[in-house]
């Protein structure tokens, strides 16, 4: 059994930042099921959110935050984030991120629900790729860390009730143990389950099953970001349409060529995601919805050369056309409950980033607050860890979290998630009732009788995508109010407190 002081799962923005602190006091093993380029962190497009004006710039980062979150952030988090947040950037800065910048001075863009232009970007629409590339050079020159790619964390090993590592299946094929003074789960967030999103194939939320099946607590779970407007065309991918687009002004016009959210929100175009995911969905009824920047003045290929480069593949041109846009499931506010420090209900046993559930975004993500969330609280869980860790001597008694199964047929596995995803989205998606809740509830069951068995990746990934539609669904059908992302057409009032959900061991209940 091999043996590290810490065992990182993920090589996004929370991991590669844990894993550069963790690297000062002990060997670091981070893994990553693909290769490492490929994580949430690389597809982000608009930028990071940071409040790099002083004490009131911070001040009114914080009620942004919370303003978005609907009475459901956790205020100490959110300070958290919005405090350290312009130190931890400046240390981007010192290890090589170049943002975008006009004269000297970094740029700064506004997204939804913004109160000032405070998102930095990088390549015009490319900023997590540029983040994670410079955190990525930064970490492979630090000899304290091993990089294994291809390497799917798979269960946690426990013992008397501490995590004491992970079983991990490598490209190959092969099962191992490590174990781990700490373990951080820093595996992303779970798009994945839904049929219609935003995030690469890695994003199944595998972290959480992990930490679930292990006994630990998720918190929060039916509040997925639906974005409001990815790609709509027939067949092709649902590339995401940056925030930022409409950060610049692009508009929002319906099937009759009506700007449509003037109806909606106050704040047009750049009201909070959930109420501009919710109106495109209504408009939708009636025809495509169209993202409509034709009247900018500006270099438009300049600014967004991704999003660019991507709409050219299907002869369409932000400053010509109309770009055809839907919602799908972006990000997950809920996961693995922890603290500030990272630390979950099991000793030993650590999560950032969007496997976490600090409660820093509540019922509803600020726009671009989460590459800010990964850096930050990736930051704070490597601190916590140095500190706990124990470097004990061998360990017995040692048992899977969740009993590992023997090979199989891998061959209908695509079906089976495919079942799987598009349940999710037309029964437990952006409009939601007790009927459609239930209904998944019973497919899900269903499903769980042909649960793929393989211990291959695909077959680990589906389990896992089984296992969080079961705690989305639970706690959606829970939650008999609306609130934030979660909304329910059976239930569409507040109720007078905001209390968060928690799932553990599958009991669901609610805290303050
Ligand atoms: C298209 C898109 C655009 C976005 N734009 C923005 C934006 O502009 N601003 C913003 O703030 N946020 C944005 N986000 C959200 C943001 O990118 C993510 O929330 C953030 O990057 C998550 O970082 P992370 O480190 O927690 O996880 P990730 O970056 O997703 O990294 C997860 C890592 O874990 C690995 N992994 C997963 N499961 C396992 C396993 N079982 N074993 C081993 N490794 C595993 C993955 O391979 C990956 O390396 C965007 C997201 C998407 C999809």
């Amino acid at each position: 059994m091999d043996r590290v002081d810490f065992l990182v799962v993920g090589g996004g923005i929370a991991g590669l930042s844990a894993a550069i602190r963790l690297a000062s006091v002990g060997k670091v093993l981070l893994v990553s099921k693909d290769e490492l380029a490929e994580s949430n962190t690389a597809y982000a497009q608009g930028g990071i959110a940071v409040a790099m004006g002083g004490d009131e710039d911070v001040a009114l980062h914080l009620e942004d935050t919370m303003a978005a979150g609907d009475g459901l952030v956790n205020r100490e988090a959110a300070a958290v984030l919005v405090e350290q947040g312009p130190l931890r950037v400046e240390e981007l800065l010192a290890w090589g991120t170049a943002f975008d910048r006009e004269h000297g001075e970094l740029m700064r863009t506004r997204e939804g629900a913004h109160s000032r232009s405070r998102i930095l970007h990088a390549n015009g629409d490319a900023t997590g790729r540029e983040i994670a590339t410079s955190l990525l050079r930064h970490v492979r020159a630090m000899p304290a860390v091993e990089l294994m790619e291809w390497t799917t964390g798979v269960d946690l090993l426990l013992e008397n009730g501490h995590v004491v590592g992970a079983t991990l299946l490598d490209g190959e094929g092969a099962l191992r143990s490590v174990m781990a003074g700490a373990t951080l789960l820093a595996s992303g967030g779970a798009g994945q389950v839904y049929s219609d999103t935003t995030n690469p194939a890695v994003a199944t939320g595998d972290g959480i099953a992990m930490a679930y099946c292990a006994g630990a607590e998720v918190s929060d779970m039916e509040f997925y970001q639906f974005h409001p407007t990815a790609f709509a065309l027939e067949g092709a991918p649902r590339f995401l349409m940056s925030e930022a687009l409409r950060g610049e002004g692009a508009l929002l016009l319906n099937a009759k060529g009506e700007r449509f959210m003037p109806r909606y929100h106050p704040l047009l175009e750049l009201a909070p995601r959930d109420v501009v995911a919710r109106a495109i969905t209504r408009e939708g009824l009636d025809g495509p919805v169209y993202l409509d920047m034709r009247h900018i003045q500006k270099d438009l290929k300049a600014r967004f050369p991704g999003i660019s480069a991507f709409l050219a593949r299907y002869e369409l041109e932000l400053s010509r056309d109309l770009i055809p846009v839907r919602p799908a499931a972006h990000y997950l506010m809920g996961g693995v409950r922890t603290d500030i420090h990272g630390r979950t209900s099991l000793p030993g046993l650590y999560a950032a980033g969007e496997v976490a559930c600090t409660g820093v975004h509540g019922a509803n993500r600020l726009a671009s607050n989460s590459l800010l969330e990964g850096l930050v609280f990736g930051a704070l869980a490597a601190e916590a860890m140095m500190r706990a860790a124990t470097r004990s001597g061998e360990k017995t008694a040692i048992s899977a979290s969740s009993p590992l199964v023997g090979s199989g047929d891998d061959l209908d596995i695509e079906t089976w998630i495919a079942d799987l995803r598009s349940l999710m989205w037309l029964d437990a998606g952006l409009l939601r009732d007790a009927v459609g809740l239930h209904r998944a509830e019973d497919r899900l069951a269903k499903l769980a009788l042909s649960l793929p068995q393989a211990m291959t990746r695909r077959a680990i990934e589906a389990r896992n995508l089984h296992t969080v539609a079961v705690v989305i669904v639970a706690s959606a059908l829970a939650r008999e109010e609306s609130r934030g992302a979660h909304y329910r057409n059976d239930f569409p009032q507040h109720d007078a407190v905001a209390r968060h959900s928690v799932m553990e061991n599958g009991q669901l209940r609610f805290v303050d």
